[in-house]
């Protein structure tokens, strides 16, 4: 059987394709138009075993239905994605085109050629800015409200599969809804952990990157966003996952739609981190002590947000690794040092 990977020169993309060309025998073809994904990443990976590399733009629509014909794909992972929100926010049309249409267009392909399972990214993005947090953390059936162009494009995509397949039922999806991503490939070389890949798109806007640029030197100091929220501490609080739980529960998705209906899950640890302990952590770990400034809050960043991971923990047999703040700051940081600024 024959994956489809798009988007696997990215953060998430490769560490899903590295577990697929570690841990499983499928062939894999990868589909990136390098535009934030990194080629070296690609090299690296193929270190593991050989993929097939097409570069190609997902708006290249006859290409598309092409490549998934020739090459008789019956499984997609779709990562390739534009993901910045305060981007999304500017130019709206470049999420509804990049995401939505080039999405929607993918599925078409996918239920023309055959394709029986499709796994999409999709992000916590949908449930926009809770007014009150369960105690028990956000489930799947949480009002979906986005409030950025991104978070739409992304339910809308969402809601385009559910109706193919509901209209396809031999085309089964499952959605994943991810929380905050991050750390990278945990990979030990003479008991010292050595990332191979990790987060390389310039211009971070995430918390444990930036810190992490800060612990190794690249960046002078950061700031944290609002102390004011209703929280521990005042700093925002979320639900910090390592990408290789993640990557892991995509390939176990592709298992599940063996046997299951399509369906969305969250994917967190379902514990949440302020961002004062995050810095601290980050800090203590790489025994540093760069400067952290207060500034007012971002635009449109709710208080808390924490997943309910009990559905996929029950459905999808997923159990985190590495479910450990530490080792995220840490990993992220060991990346951080090998990649260029
Ligand atoms: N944050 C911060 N300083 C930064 C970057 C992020 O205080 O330089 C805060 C942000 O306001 C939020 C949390 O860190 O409360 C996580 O933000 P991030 O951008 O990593 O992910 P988001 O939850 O917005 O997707």
């Amino acid at each position: 059987m024959k994956i489809l990977v798009t988007g696997a020169a990215g953060y998430i993309g490769s560490h899903v394709l590295k577990q697929l060309l570690e841990t499983t025998q499928y062939s894999i073809v990868v589909v990136d138009n390098l535009s934030t994904g990194s080629q070296k990443t690609l090299d690296r990976l193929r270190e593991i075993r050989e993929f097939e590399f097409v570069k190609l733009d997902l708006k290249e629509f006859d290409k598309v239905a092409t490549l998934l014909e020739e090459k008789h794909i019956s499984i997609i992972l779709h990562f390739a994605a534009s993901i910045v929100v305060p981007e999304s926010v500017l130019n709206p049309l470049k999420y509804y085109m990049n995401n939505t249409l080039n999405t929607t267009n993918l599925i078409k392909c996918a239920v023309d050629s055959g394709v029986k399972k499709f796994v999409f990214s999709s992000t916590a993005a949908v449930y926009g800015e809770p007014k009150e947090l369960p105690a028990d953390g956000v489930d799947e059936e949480f009002f979906t409200s986005p409030i950025n162009p991104y978070g739409v494009s992304k339910l809308m995509s969402e809601n385009i599969l559910r109706d193919t397949a509901k209209a396809h039922p031999e085309f089964r999806f499952v959605i994943f809804r991810y929380f905050n991503v991050a750390g990278a490939d945990i990979y030990y070389e003479d008991n010292v952990l050595n990332p191979r890949i990790g987060q390389s798109f310039p211009n971070a806007t995430h918390l444990i990157k930036i810190a992490s640029e800060c612990a190794c030197g690249k960046r002078e100091k950061m700031a944290i966003f609002g102390d004011d929220f209703d929280t521990c501490d005042g700093t925002g609080v979320r639900d910090y996952i390592h990408v290789d739980d993640l990557a892991d529960a995509h390939v176990k998705a592709i298992e599940y739609l063996d046997y299951n209906p399509s369906d969305t899950f969250n994917v967190g640890y379902g514990k949440g981190y302020s961002v004062k302990e995050v810095i601290e952590i980050m800090q203590a770990v790489t025994d540093t002590d760069f400067t952290v400034d207060k500034e007012p809050r971002r635009a449109g960043d709710p208080a808390k947000l924490i997943s309910n991971n009990t559905k996929i923990s029950n459905k999808i047999n997923w159990v985190p690794k590495y479910d450990d703040l530490k080792l995220i700051c840490k990993s992220a940081f060991e990346w951080e040092k090998e990649v260029e600024k």
